[in-house]
Parts: C-alpha cells; sequence; structure tokens
C-alpha cells in the first residue's frame, strides 16, 4: 500500500477530540488539532506563478506555462505546503470525518486570501465538487466545508455552481483516460454568468483540477475566476 494511502486508512480509525497528527486529547481551545501541531504548520514559502499557484523562481513574471497559454483563472494562491501536519489535517479533514477541522483550515485560507489584491473583487465562494461516486460515501466534500468556512469568514455566499461529471458515455477508452475524464470534466450553472468566483479546494498539484473548473465558470459567463487551496503537493512526476 502507498505512504498516502496508509496514512488515510489510518485515520479512518480517528476519534473525535483527539489531535489526529500526535494523538493527544484535544482541550477545550484547540481546533481540530492540537496547539503544539498547529505551531508547526507554516504558510507557503518560496515563490509561485500568481495565476496558476504552481512554484517557480520569480513570482514578479507569470510561469512559463501561463505565458503560453494563459490560464482561465486571474490568480491562484495555496496556504501552505502539502506535508507534515497540514498534510495529516487534509487527510483527517477528507478521509478521517474529522470536519471540525474545515473551519481552523478555512481560517487560515481566508486569511491568505485576504491577503490578496484581488480579495475585494470576489463575489462569491464556490467549492470544487467531488466525483458523484464520492458522494455517495460522503454527501459533503472536504472543499464545501472549507468554502463554508471561508464564506463565513470573508462574508461572500458560498454558492454551488460547478457540477463534476463521472463516467458516462466513455466506452471504448482506457481506464487511465476514462479516470482522467472523470477528474477533470464540469460544467457550470447559468448563475455564474456575471460573477466573479473563488474557487475553493483542499489541496492543488498539477493545478489540472483548478484550470478545468475555472474554464466551466468562464464559459458559463464568469466575468474572473480566483482560486484558492489550503496546500500545494508536489508532482512527483516532475523531475524539478
Ligand atoms: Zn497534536
Ligand atoms: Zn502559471
Amino acid at each position: 500500500m502507498q505512504t498516502g494511502g496508509a496514512l488515510a486508512a489510518a485515520i479512518e480509525a480517528l476519534l473525535p477530540g483527539m489531535c489526529p497528527h500526535c494523538d493527544h486529547p484535544l482541550d477545550g481551545t484547540d481546533r481540530g488539532l492540537c496547539g503544539s501541531c498547529w505551531s508547526l504548520t507554516v504558510p507557503r514559502a518560496g515563490s509561485a506563478c500568481r495565476h496558476c499557484g504552481v512554484p517557480i523562481q520569480d513570482s514578479s513574471e507569470p510561469c512559463l506555462a501561463c505565458l503560453q497559454a494563459p490560464p482561465p483563472q486571474s490568480a491562484t494562491v495555496a496556504w501552505g505546503e502539502h506535508d507534515g501536519v497540514l498534510r495529516t489535517a487534509i487527510l483527517a479533514l477528507k478521509h478521517g470525518g474529522r470536519d471540525d477541522l474545515a473551519a481552523p483550515l478555512g481560517d487560515r485560507l481566508a486569511a491568505s486570501v485576504a491577503a490578496e489584491s484581488w480579495a475585494s473583487l470576489i463575489d462569491c465562494i464556490v467549492p470544487i465538487p467531488s466525483h458523484p461516486w464520492r458522494r455517495l460515501k460522503k454527501p459533503w466534500a472536504a472543499s464545501e466545508l472549507l468554502a463554508e468556512s471561508v464564506s463565513r469568514r470573508i462574508e461572500r455566499p458560498a454558492i454551488r455552481l460547478l457540477r463534476r461529471h463521472g463516467l458516462v458515455r466513455q466506452t471504448g477508452r482506457s481506464r487511465a483516460r476514462r479516470l482522467e475524464l472523470s477528474q477533470t470534466s464540469f460544467s457550470a450553472r447559468s448563475e455564474a454568468d456575471g460573477r466573479s468566483p473563488l474557487l475553493i479546494d483542499d489541496v492543488m498539484t498539477t493545478g489540472t483540477t483548478l484550470k478545468r473548473a475555472a474554464q466551466a465558470l468562464r464559459h458559463a459567463g464568469a466575468s474572473a475566476v480566483y482560486c484558492a487551496v489550503c496546500a500545494h503537493a508536489p508532482d512527483s512526476r516532475r523531475f524539478s
């Protein structure tokens, strides 16, 4: 089993009232994690492309990919890196039933958005929806819980404007291609017309999911789309 899978399986057994990273009991003032573990989480260091959020040397310019093909979103911000305590916290929220982590993680995400020059332009919060088959197991995606938390903090309504498509009419395609399509296919409701949504997800790796979702919103008439994620995960397929 992969390390991530083993960790996800281990946190399935998490008990409420315990810190999912160090297993110590939480006291009345702790929110999701114990204070010691929260103190180990730090905002993302290093430069990132302001448009798509991938790491680059110089954030004053767009990355090469954004220069060659401007992304559908106007800006992307990630609060931290997907490792250590933050990774445990996100996995506990996604797979461990620890919905109590949505508020403190959302608070951090909202703070990083509020620090951006474009924060005042956002008029609604839109979660990246989970796969249809995942909704059968857990009706509330982590991104939706985070979006509700960010919505309360920055006082914009959370609206479900996106639909994620499942495995339909893909007979004859390879399994890998079917999975790729199911992970990246979105459509947006007509209510997106003229809006400037903030897309929320828990983790970004290559940024493809955010781009596909932002594209769907732009196709539906969104004036501009902004993106915020709790953590950036390095792409293991990259060599640099
Ligand atoms: Zn702890
Ligand atoms: Zn970029």
